[in-house]
């Protein structure tokens, strides 16, 4: 009539406050009875005590939606495991935000990334959102940038296209993420040797992608001729034109967005560039309030 089985927890993070695979809840599932109509299962706790249980799951929890690595200590400000409420977006700062993308990145780049339920994400975000930041990124399929900021559902707004152009509707969008739905950090994030940069190198023309690879010039014609080749196959040289399309596109933004400009202008929100290196995962910030990141050459 009855089974006693031990149910499979979910994946608790080592943390500094001991629970290891021995130390989960033990179950005790009663069995089907009356008719099999009912079941009625108990959950008793084994080998921990209940309150040291919850006060260890909570600070994991806290520290590793503040972008803290396993172990390290908790963020300032309540952070939330899935955006899925307004407190948990008001409980971040711009600054924060950054870091938490930040240290995503160094997860990435260390291989030691957070394992999530995404499917339990998908159902506590369904009814809202409330996402940090906005990143927009070049439509290159190795740099989705959920993965290489080890994000989870909800937690950021993506637009991407060939080259993180900054077009009217790549800026219709970030206002719609900021103003409207309360982001707080936006990165325009380009990589190293683009293909769409190299593309508009080598005046490549094809179809619509013409007009677009356009929208990339200035950042050429911003590089200094030193002579040197100025196609794509100077890697170096891409790579100044990538940085450069990706200060230009952050001065597009407030250039072009009175209503980002204002609202980062009362430190509402911060407008970032950076730069993600395909060989190494890790992401450069520009020029961010934070003497801990590599600021990178101006040109
Ligand atoms: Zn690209």
């Amino acid at each position: 009539m009855s089974e006693v089985r031990i149910l499979s927890p979910r994946p608790v993070r080592r943390t500094s406050t001991g629970i290891h695979r021995g130390d989960v809840m033990v179950a005790v599932h009663l069995g089907r009875f009356l008719n099999n109509r009912k079941v009625l299962t108990v959950i008793a706790m084994k080998r921990v005590r209940l309150a040291a249980v919850i006060s260890s799951m909570v600070f994991a929890g806290a520290s590793w939606a503040a972008g803290a690595a396993p172990g390290a200590s908790m963020a300032a400000g309540k952070a939330c495991e899935t955006q899925n409420s307004k407190q948990c977006q008001d409980s971040q700062t711009p600054q924060s935000v950054l870091s938490r993308l930040q240290a995503g990145n160094k997860r990435f780049v260390k291989d030691t990334t957070v394992q999530r339920n995404l499917r339990v994400q998908a159902h506590e975000t369904a009814p809202g959102q409330y996402p940090l930041a906005s990143v927009v990124s070049c439509f290159d399929s190795r740099i989705p940038p959920e993965i290489v900021f080890d994000q989870g559902i909800g937690d950021i707004f993506i637009a991407r296209n060939a080259g993180n152009v900054i077009s009217d509707d790549v800026l219709g969008s970030l206002e719609f993420g900021s103003k409207a739905a309360g982001a707080k950090l936006i990165v325009v994030l380009g990589h190293t040797q683009c293909g769409a940069i190299k593309g508009a190198c080598d005046n490549v023309e094809l179809g619509n992608l013409t007009g677009l690879l356009a929208k990339i010039k200035p950042a050429i014609s911003k590089i200094p001729d030193d002579g040197k080749d100025r196609s794509s196959k100077n890697y170096a040289f891409v790579d100044m034109v990538g940085e450069q399309n990706v200060r230009l596109g952050v001065q597009t933004i407030r250039d072009k967005s009175p209503i980002l400009k204002e609202m980062e202008d009362k430190g509402q929100i911060m407008i970032v560039g950076a730069m993600y290196d395909l060989k190494t995962g890790k992401v450069n910030f520009y020029d961010v309030p934070d003497s801990t990141t590599v600021k990178l050459k101006k040109i």
